[in-house]
């Protein structure tokens, strides 16, 4: 069973019995919950592109572990072409409509665990990347879905985690037993950790000095482990069906976010691979944010697509279409798009083969774009306004559309260019609105800003990645300097 079904994952959510809480009550049965609908039906989107004919070629992959043809979300990144088809099947996926499937960190986390668990094997000769390798069979043969918990609550940033008052603000090891370790803390903002099927943890919020062995832990578990708690923030959609508003969010979008809270929890050796080898934690953030940026530039420009296409939708119906600035507006979002999705590519093709075998891209393009894109999305939602008008704040609600007593004036005065019946140019208004102006417009806002690492580490990625020197030394030939 390498390749499952929307189904096999929804009944596997079935099996499990995390400790779920939200708002204020103990959920015991997310697949059937309505707060998780919108979340779980993202991740199973990805599930349904691995099985859709059209997607195929660019959502499976053949895995020299397995033997077998699997999931693209689930594969070691081999080469040059795995990297590229990564990213196009990241903008694909925009097809489905939903703006985050989630699985691209099922695979950005594995490629991170098998490269850096050989790292570590190589200079302390310890055998954890035979485990990781047999985690990621496990994952590639069952299909799974895997989490990843890797920002820490941190406490006072000023602080390293030695130093803070509360110990616990990083994860870290309490016990180091003959069959495994103990690990207290938490994970702070976990995507859909509650309906993965199992958390791959690393310590990625800071590279981690010889007093701070203990901060540098690295394991994976399923998501009903003893001790383990996620405490749920609703998602940001509305819960119950939705005709006319929020039209996109109600009907494609939702992930739920969690804080992981890990309290004594036991870990058996044969799923750690790392304990205490804290000089391979920047390395490991490194590998992390390749991947992951990566990832992001092929995302982002499917939602940019999506927003390119309303925005013409609502100027098609307003009449103004053809007016310059329109088409200029629209001509800056597809750059925009075009740009970040490049940066993706670039990243795909810069990359180097590890000697574990696993193709790391390079960081710079990827930090480049996601970057970019991030300080693009309120330019963006900027000519969304613009092209659209003032009906994306100030539109009446659907209720008064489907009143006759107010209805038949809404019916007469919302009206746009002949032709276009006033309920489809509402619907495209409501369509701007739910993208540039309601609650999951907001959560998006923050997932493109600060998801994945904060813009200033990526700068300074840049700016390691950059040669200055070299660029200095030209601008002195050029100034007849020296
Ligand atoms: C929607 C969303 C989804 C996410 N999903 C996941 C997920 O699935 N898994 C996961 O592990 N994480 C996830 N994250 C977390 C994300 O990776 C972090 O938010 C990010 O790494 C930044 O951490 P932080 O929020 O603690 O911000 P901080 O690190 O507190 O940064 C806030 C600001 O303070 C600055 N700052 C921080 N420390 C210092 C210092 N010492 N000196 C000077 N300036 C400093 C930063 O540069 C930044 O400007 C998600 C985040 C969002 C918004």
């Amino acid at each position: 069973m390498a390749i499952q079904n929307r189904e096999g994952y929804i009944e596997s959510l079935r099996r499990q019995k995390p400790k779920v809480f939200m708002a204020g009550e103990r959920v015991e049965n997310i697949a059937d919950n309505a707060m998780f609908r919108g979340g779980i039906n993202s991740v199973a989107v990805a599930y349904d592109a691995v099985n859709d004919p059209k997607y195929k070629d660019l959502a499976t992959a053949n895995s020299p572990l397995t033997k077998q043809v699997i999931s693209r979300w689930n594969h070691i990144v081999e080469n040059e072409q795995d990297a590229i088809a990564k990213v196009k099947l990241l903008r694909a996926m925009g097809n489905y409509l939903v703006p985050c499937s989630y699985r691209c960190i099922t695979a950005d986390i594995l490629n991170t665990a098998w490269f850096i668990s050989y790292e570590i094997d190589k200079k302390y000769n310890t055998s954890y990347h035979q485990r990781v390798v047999g985690a990621i069979r496990d994952v590639q043969m069952k299909d799974s879905v895997v989490g990843g918990a890797l920002v820490d609550p941190k406490g006072d940033r000023s602080l390293r985690p030695s130093k803070q008052v509360d110990p616990d603000m990083y994860l870290h090891i309490v016990e180091r037993r003959s069959d495994g370790i103990v690990v207290r803390g938490a994970k702070a903002h976990s995507t859909a950790a509650p309906y993965t099927n199992m958390l791959f943890v690393m310590p990625v919020s800071r590279p981690l000095s010889d007093d701070e062995k203990d901060y540098a832990v690295g394991f994976f578990t399923p998501v009903d482990t003893e001790g383990i708690t996620f405490i749920c923030r609703p998602p940001a959609i509305p819960l119950e069906p939705k005709e006319l508003e929020e039209p996109y969010s109600s009907r494609f979008a939702g992930h739920v976010e969690a804080m992981v809270i890990f309290d004594d929890v036991f870990i058996p050796w044969e799923r750690v691979f790392m304990a205490g080898e804290n000089e391979f934690t920047g390395p490991m953030m490194d590998a992390f944010a390749s991947f992951h940026m990566m990832s992001k530039c092929g995302c982002r420009p499917a939602s940019i697509d999506l927003a390119i296409g309303a925005t013409a939708l609502i100027a098609d119906y307003n009449g103004t279409e053809m007016a310059s600035h329109i088409r200029e507006c629209l001509t800056d979002m597809i750059m925009t798009a075009e740009i970040t999705y490049s940066c993706g590519l670039a990243a795909a093709v810069q990359g180097v083969r590890h000697d574990s075998g696993v193709y790391i891209p390079k960081g710079m393009p990827g930090y480049t774009g996601k970057v970019f894109a991030a300080k693009k999305l309120g330019e963006d939602r900027y000519f969304m306004q613009e092209v659209s008008g003032a009906l994306v704040a100030t539109m009446a609600s659907e209720k008064d559309y489907r009143n006759p007593e107010t209805g038949k004036y809404l019916e007469k005065y919302y009206k746009g260019r002949e032709g276009v019946p006033t309920e489809h140019r509402m619907r495209a208004f409501k369509l701007i609105e739910d993208l540039t102006a309601s609650p999951y417009a907001g959560w998006y806002h923050g997932m493109a800003i600060t998801g994945g690492g904060t813009p200033q580490a990526l700068r300074m990625g840049v700016l390691v990645d950059y040669d200055l020197e070299e660029s200095k030394r030209k601008a002195k030939i050029a100034a007849g300097i020296g």
